[in-house]
């Protein structure tokens, strides 16, 4: 499916949602629709806020963005995930899963893919649920945070052996 194809789809679902749940269609639903289901990746209701006021031409306030992922939660067509203690905001088209690395050092995130691990995982038979989703956290530490965690380890190593000698 390609990017133009999801984004109408998603659109389309929030009409039949709105009209079936007396709601009425408004172009700033539309526009932080439009956005999530542009990008890939998942955002935060900070991060969408902000871009909605400095990229969009319609002025949509903070209310409405939090309004809509609401709505959009409802629909379906968002849902929440937490990464790192913060709340974002993922389309649910996508039932690829995500695996995250978080470095409990700096808190970085890296998202990796494994085939492997979704092929599994999308096999995997759940009893009396039926799965949309899923997130993978890997916890751990980053390139940089563990060669810091080595060098104080060292340093910590060779006060002990010079306190030996005294
Ligand atoms: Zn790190």
């Amino acid at each position: 499916m390609d990017k133009n194809d999801s984004l109408l789809q998603a659109r389309q679902k929030l009409m039949d949602y709105l009209r079936l749940n007396s709601l009425r269609n408004t172009q700033e639903r539309i526009a932080v629709l439009d956005f999530i289901y542009s990008n890939e990746s998942s955002v935060s209701a900070e991060e969408l806020s902000r871009h909605m006021s400095e990229k969009s031409r319609l002025r949509v306030s903070r209310a409405t963005v939090y309004n809509s992922l609401e709505l959009f939660e409802n629909a379906g067509l968002v849902r929440k995930i937490l990464v790192n203690d913060q709340l974002l905001y993922e389309r649910t088209d996508r039932n690829r899963g995500t695996i995250r690395l978080i470095c409990g050092g700096c808190g970085k995130t890296t998202e990796m893919n494994d085939e492997r691990v979704r092929r599994q995982i999308g096999e995997m038979r759940t009893r009396r649920f039926t799965m949309t989703g899923w997130t993978l956290n890997a916890y751990g530490l980053c390139s940089k945070c563990y060669a810091s965690l080595k060098r104080k380890q060292k340093k910590l190593m060779n006060n002990k052996t010079d306190i030996d000698k005294k």
